[in-house]
């Protein structure tokens, strides 16, 4: 029996790591693919869903896929400090593994605008924080003006090992199945994880370890859809704080997917995306951040109007856990409060049958 180790010592042969590289892992990867069950029964509609959950990575999203390649090359080249600019889900990442690589990470947030359980974990994992007054567009264009003065390796997605970390969740999809999906979905903030899975696709069917590729459809947050508008935003704003970005850095890389694979990006408003992760908590017992959930509520109005055709198999990544963003969680749940009763074994019992 061979103990699972991470994504870097599965996938060796196709990283840029060699017998010599100090892995820095947290046994990151190997992520649950879960076909949905109820949520197409109730759509009434016959298509095979599958949502790959990286809420179940280390520090609870896909960014750590990245960040082992990206941190692990950062400190093969000598690297003592890493840096990110970010929306939550990339600072907690980078923070954990600088501290399990024993080197520091510097994390710049925009004020107030980062769900409450990255903060916690980034704080837990003792980065050091600088909050901006702005948004992530501004954050990441200082990070790359700071590194150019200051002795840190950026780690954001423009890190071209986070994209030869994450392009392996393609990998483990098909590993999975046998065969890529018809279509796979994904929501679409900075682009760099469209360009990992394209990446990841096209790498295994040209090793012709899949004989298809999958159609790309990069789903965004209607306030913050730069690729639908086919324009940069300048003042992005939705709920979904993970894919609250304006200016994408992977820009020419994300139409490249779309145009060799035959896809499209759309946008989908906040009660849309929150409406997606309501119903695969409470249908699918799946509970995922809302910027992951625009790629089911993209799935599912592409197979309502038939873009989608019936009898197609498709994969949405559900990138982020729910959990990391209890405060949008309550307040979707606000008319659901839990009731309080006599500690009896009477009143109990009333409770039950008054609910049954
Ligand atoms: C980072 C992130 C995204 C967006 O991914 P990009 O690679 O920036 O397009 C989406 N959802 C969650 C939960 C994220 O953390």
């Amino acid at each position: 029996m061979t103990h699972y180790t991470g994504l870097i010592e599965r996938y060796r042969k196709r990283l840029p790591v060699s017998d010599s590289t100090r892995i820095i892992s947290l046994n990151e990867g190997n992520t649950p693919l879960i076909q949905l069950q109820n949520i197409p029964r109730l759509i009434g509609k016959e298509v095979d869903i599958y949502v790959k959950f990286e809420g179940l990575n280390p520090t609870g999203s896909f960014k750590d896929r990245g960040m082992t390649m990206a941190v692990t090359k950062a400190v093969e080249a000598g690297s003592h400090a890493i840096i990110c600019a970010s929306t939550g889900n990339t600072s907690a990442s980078a923070a954990a593994y600088a501290a399990r690589a024993g080197i520091r990470a510097f994390v710049l947030i925009p004020e107030g605008k980062i769900a409450l359980g990255k903060l916690a974990q980034t704080l837990m994992y003792d980065a050091k924080i600088i909050q901006i007054s702005g948004n992530f567009d501004q954050g990441m264009q200082l990070v790359k003006e700071v590194a150019d003065h200051a002795p840190v390796t950026i780690v954001n997605s423009i890190n071209p090992f986070r994209i030869d970390g994450q392009k392996t969740a393609a990998f483990e999809i098909v590993d999975a199945l046998g065969f890529a999906p018809d279509y796979h979905c994904l929501p679409v903030g900075n682009a760099g994880n469209i360009t990992a899975y394209w990446k990841g696709y096209t790498e295994y069917a040209r090793d012709r370890v899949c004989g298809n590729l999958p159609v790309m459809c990069g789903y965004q947050a209607a306030g913050a859809a730069p690729f639908v508008l086919g324009e940069m935003v300048d003042h992005p704003e939705t709920v979904a704080t993970a894919i609250r970005i304006g200016h994408p850095q992977s820009w020419d890389f994300a139409w490249t997917a779309q145009r060799e694979s035959g896809g499209w990006f759309d946008k989908f408003t906040d009660e849309q995306i929150l409406a997606a992760q309501k119903m695969l908590s409470q249908f699918e017992g799946i509970f995922c951040e809302p910027a992951s959930a625009t790629s089911l509520a993209g799935a599912l109005h592409d197979i309502g109007s038939g873009k989608i055709p019936e009898g197609s198999k498709i994969v949405c990544t559900l990138t982020g856990n729910g959990i990391k963003d209890p405060e949008i969680a309550m307040m979707q749940c606000a008319d659901a409060k839990p009731i309080t009763i006599d500690a009896s074994l009477d009143a109990v019992k009333r409770a039950i049958l008054d609910s049954l």
